[in-house]
Order: structure tokens, then sequence, then C-alpha cells
């Protein structure tokens, strides 16, 4: 059976490496290949998750689902028996296909998405959790939840959609601002030029200078334009992308804006599942694969 076995590598530490203590904000990306999924276990225990990968092309079958493959043996590995919360963040396969997966097998307190009809498969999914009883709410700008003391902010979609661009669907992702002391995370799903525009534009200061960022849209052009880059600033920024993908993400253009601005970026094409730890004060980034300096360059990445 395969069991997935947690070597980790600490690429950074600032200060005090805060550990695996019970006061500690994690935010996991899972390694789904071409996709997103991102666990955050907040310091009084709950565990919410963000996206849960699948296969672009919207094969299901088990065992080839990310759910299956990735997902479940993470939070198995980590003794996670249920999620409080589960994001959709946006209707496309690469997002909500594994949540089939975790619908079925995991107890979940609440699903939030994005109220932004898609996919087929997004729709068995929210079924799924209707018919197990789990509430399904649709979210957008403007509602915050405490848990414990983490401020979870809903920043997108925008009250009005988006509408009349390239991909709708992307542009009005669920997107979460979280603060924990004197840090915060931006998750972003797979926002694009416009989405980020609206969230500039609503936010002000919030964004200015965060702590982590979930870089949009698996690194694609059209999304971290330059004035969002400069504007969030990110110490950190992981990319969620699979291995030689053909989308050819992440962009050498986007990977050059988060160095011109100093950020740490870390892919998960390259350095496997990464984990970055908070007491609020200090962080700490964790990876699967051991992940150098070169590694972390774009040797995969291309203009596009
Ligand atoms: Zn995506």
């Amino acid at each position: 059976m395969f069991r997935i076995i947690f070597v980790c590598f600490v690429t950074t530490a600032l200060a005090v490496l805060p550990g695996c203590g019970h006061r500690a904000l994690t935010v996991t990306c899972i390694d789904v290949g071409q996709g997103d999924a991102v666990l955050v276990s907040f310091p009084n225990g709950k565990h919410w998750l963000i996206d849960a990968g699948g296969n672009p092309a919207g094969d299901t079958e088990a065992g080839i689902d990310p759910g299956h493959r990735n997902v479940l043996p993470v939070l198995r590995a980590k003794a996670i028996q249920s999620l409080d919360v589960v994001v959709m963040t946006h209707p496309d396969e690469d997002h909500v296909q594994g949540m089939l997966a975790v619908a079925r097998h995991i107890p979940v307190g609440r699903v939030y998405w994005n109220g932004f009809e898609g996919s087929r498969t997004e729709q068995s999914v929210r079924a799924k959790f209707a018919q197990k009883g789990t509430t399904v709410e649709a979210v957008s700008v403007g509602s915050r939840t405490l848990v414990g003391d983490v401020e979870v902010a809903v920043m997108s979609p925008p009250l009005s959609p988006i509408m009349g661009t390239r991909s709708p669907e992307n542009e009005n992702s669920v997107v979460l601002l979280i603060t924990y002391r004197d840090k915060s995370i931006l998750l972003t799903g797979d926002v694009e030029a416009e989405g980020e525009r609206e969230l500039l534009r609503s936010a002000q200061a919030e964004l200015n200078e965060i702590s982590l960022l979930k870089v949009a849209h698996h690194g694609s052009d059209s999304s971290s334009t330059p004035e969002f880059v400069r504007r969030t600033h990110p110490g950190i920024a992981f990319v969620s992308c699979g291995k030689r993908n053909r989308y050819g993400h992440p962009s050498l253009d986007v990977i050059k804006r988060f160095e011109r601005v100093g950020t740490q970026l870390y892919r998960t094409d390259q350095c496997g599942m990464l984990e970055w730890t908070s007491d609020g004060h200090s962080e700490a980034v964790t990876t699967m694969l051991p992940c150098n300096e070169n590694a972390l360059r774009g040797a995969q990445g291309v203009e596009n």
C-alpha cells in the first residue's frame, strides 16, 4: 500500500522555527501535479482544505484522481479525520475533481464555493456534500470568520461577478486572506489580471506586504501582473503546478516578476509538497524534496 513518508527539508527559517506545536498556523501546498490543493491547519486544531486537485482532462478514475492519490494520504499521514471547512475556489477540474474523494471519505463541516456554476464535476461534488447533510454556502467579498485567533477574510469573488473576460470562472475564484498576528497569507485560486485589479481596488492596504502568497493560476502569465506582485510584495510564494505541464506553467516572466521584488519562490513540480509554518511572528518553509536555489529557478518556466 502506498504511504507518504514525510522527509522534510527546512529551506527557510527566519528567527525561531515554530515547529509542529499546536500554536502554529500551517499552510500545506499538497503536490497534486497540475492543480491546486491547499490545507490550512489552524493553531486551535481546526483544518480547512482549499481545493483538492484534479485531472484537467476530467478523468475521475480512482487511483488517478489526485483526491485519492495525493490529498487523502496527506490527511491520513497528518491524522486529520475531519475537515471543518472545505473551499472550492472555482469549478475547474484541476481544483474540484479531487473533492469527490474527500466528500466520500472525510466528514466535512461546511463547504464554501464561489456561486459560479461550472463543470458537471463541480455540480456533482456539491450534490454529494449536500446529500451527506453538509451545508454548502456561496461566499463573496466581505465575509470574515475568526478561527480561534486567526482571521479568515473572503476577498473575492466581488458582489457583482466579473464578466466578459477570457475566463470568468477563474476571475471570480474565492480568494482568502488569512491573518495571524504579524503574518498574512493570500490564497488566490486562479484569479487572473482583472480579478487581481479588483482585489487591489477593494482591499487597499490589507494586501500590502503579504507573508505567504499562493500564486494565482499555477504561475500563468495571465495572472501575477507586475502591479499585483509589487503591491502584495510577498516574502514567500508557492506555485502549484505539474512537472513538464503542457501549459508551460509557471511562466518565466512571472518568476522574474517575483525575483525582482525579492520573493522566495517554491514550486511543487520541483520541490514536491510545500509547507509554511508560523507562530504569527517567525516562519519556516519545509519541502518534501531537497530544494536548493538552482531548483527554485525557472528551469521549466517558459516565456508565454
Ligand atoms: Zn487551476
